[in-house]
């Protein structure tokens, strides 16, 4: 799945686009469905942005249109008029350039009120206060490894820096969030900022649990063990040894 980074990624990719009035295509099939081309075409890009894992663009009459990329999803810049092979989801064609986007597999036009999301983990500096209030609000109950991957408490963390921010803090995915500690959840949020803001900025991150299923942990030589969490059951990876 495209993670908070690589959703941040396509968004500066678009920039090109916004200030333009587009024209707008929905080219294959699946993606006609809900009049999105009718109700943009000819309207002006106010923003491109990406909030969480979602891609949020902007256009003027209130217009937000919202690109979930799951697993397959992908969105490039070319040349307008550039040749294509296969029918694009979205085309977003400005005068000198075209956003194009493949694959789906989520595309809904909304009002404003997707901005229900949670702060985004990877907003410099990122509103660490704002999730650590929304944690505690909300998150009670539950499991510190389900609730960070809540987009509407935190938005943008996905399931390898979840991993990966809870080994570097060694915190089991598994502690309840009731018998996590203020400084500890505040420095849990921490750790995946600045793994995942690094990643953005092209730093190389050698991952010590997520896909790490029976190797040492790089710490203290446990196994990495792996179970499926949450409602959605993804896949949690933690160290048993010193994740606690
Ligand atoms: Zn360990």
């Amino acid at each position: 799945m495209p993670e908070g980074d690589a959703l941040h990624r396509a968004a500066r990719r678009l920039q090109p686009l916004v200030g333009e009035r587009l024209e707008v295509e929905t080219p294959n099939p699946r993606a006609q469905v809900g009049g999105i081309a009718e109700r943009l075409d000819g309207r002006r890009l106010l923003s491109v942005e990406a909030v969480g894992k979602n891609l949020l663009l902007t256009f003027e009459g209130g217009y937000v249109l919202h690109s979930h990329l799951r697993m397959t999803g992908r969105w490039s810049l070319v040349p307008r008029g550039a040749p294509r092979r296969g029918l694009p989801w979205l085309v977003l064609r400005g005068s000198k350039y075209e956003g194009v986007q493949w694959n789906g597999p989520v595309l809904e036009l909304h009002g404003r009120s997707i901005r229900r999301l949670g702060p985004d983990i990877l907003e410099r500096p990122p509103r660490i206060d704002e999730m650590f209030a929304r944690l505690r609000r909300d998150g009670r109950g539950r499991a510190i490894g389900d609730a960070i991957l809540d987009q509407r408490l935190v938005a943008g963390i996905g399931n390898k820096w979840k991993a990966e921010a809870l080994w570097a803090v060694e915190l089991s995915p598994w502690r309840s969030l009731d018998e996590t500690t203020d400084g500890k959840l505040r420095t849990l949020l921490d750790a995946a900022a600045r793994l995942m803001s690094g990643s953005l900025d092209g730093r190389r991150h050698a991952n010590r649990v997520y896909r790490r299923v029976g190797r040492p942990c790089p710490r203290c030589g446990e196994r990495i063990v792996s179970r499926g969490q949450g409602d959605a059951n993804r896949i949690a990876y933690w160290c048993p040894g010193c994740q606690l």
